[in-house]
């Protein structure tokens, strides 16, 4: 029987910070975590790409401390400009990866085949893979939430091999499109009952495991919001954007009791 990982305190640092910026927060916040970090957290930092090696060089081997991917092609190599590969984000220290986020959704217009492929390429390469859901305001507004998030896990997780499926290599991330980087944060009402629901569903879809499946909330999560955030039912973790971009708000949350 499968028992729930430690929880995740993740921060998607997108298209932000040079190479030396990203060296100073990762040193910042191994500094500020050393000792400080409960037993039963985990921090995942994911830099741009072109961070990864100096990110990997400055927190790999601390403790709980871990690096990933923000995104990457699923395919294991071949003419695709532009792209990085799961190899070489594994080269470059990571052991996990996103796929799914909202950003790449609704920016970078990305299906949910694409998504499916991905997830399942990466779980498959042997990335621990964070697959982010969440509605739009619109479909909130309309009623329409388990709909959406059912869908999205749905078409997300169609072409993972179930087997391989287990809380060391899984994790789901809500995040509510309208919550991400607008300082709108759910309420927590909201979230116990988005996250009730995406557990119920995992369950349905992994028997052997769901129920252990850790499912982050993400959406301008702050300071001031985690502690309540991560006390909340179902609520395995945090994927934090804005607020990682700093030692002193990340380290906050990432301690935030
Ligand atoms: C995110 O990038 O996944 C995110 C939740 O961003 P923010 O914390 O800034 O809302």
């Amino acid at each position: 029987m499968s028992t729930t990982p430690k929880t995740l305190i993740a921060g998607n640092w997108k298209m932000y910070k040079t190479e030396a910026e990203a060296v100073e927060l990762a040193s910042g916040l191994a500094a500020s975590l050393h000792g400080n970090l409960s037993a039963d957290r985990e921090v995942l930092l994911l830099p741009p790409f072109t961070a990864l090696k100096a990110v990997a060089e400055t927190i790999l081997g601390r403790d709980k401390m871990l690096l990933g991917g923000q995104n990457f092609y699923p395919s294991s190599e071949g003419a695709f400009t532009g792209e990085i590969a799961p190899f070489m984000l594994a080269d470059a220290g990571c052991t996990h990866a996103l796929a799914g986020h909202s950003e790449r959704r609704h920016v970078l217009k990305e299906s949910d085949r694409f998504i499916a492929q991905k997830t399942a390429f990466g779980l498959q390469f042997g990335l621990h893979m964070i697959l982010c859901i969440g509605e739009t305001l619109d479909q909130r507004t309309h009623g329409s939430v388990e709909n959406v998030l059912k869908g999205q896990l749905r078409l997300g997780l169609a072409e993972v091999n179930k087997d391989e499926v287990t809380p060391e290599h899984l994790s789901i991330a809500y995040e509510p499109v309208w919550a991400i980087g607008t300082g709108k944060v759910a309420q927590n009402e909201d979230i116990i009952a988005a996250h009730d629901f995406i557990r119920k569903t995992l369950v349905d879809f992994f028997p052997h495991c769901g129920s252990n499946l850790r499912i982050l909330y993400g959406g301008s999560v702050k300071a001031d919001n985690a502690g309540t955030i991560l006390r909340l039912d179902n609520v395995n973790g945090v994927l934090v954007g804005g607020a990682s971009l700093q030692v002193e708000s990340f380290a906050a949350i990432a301690t935030a009791a």
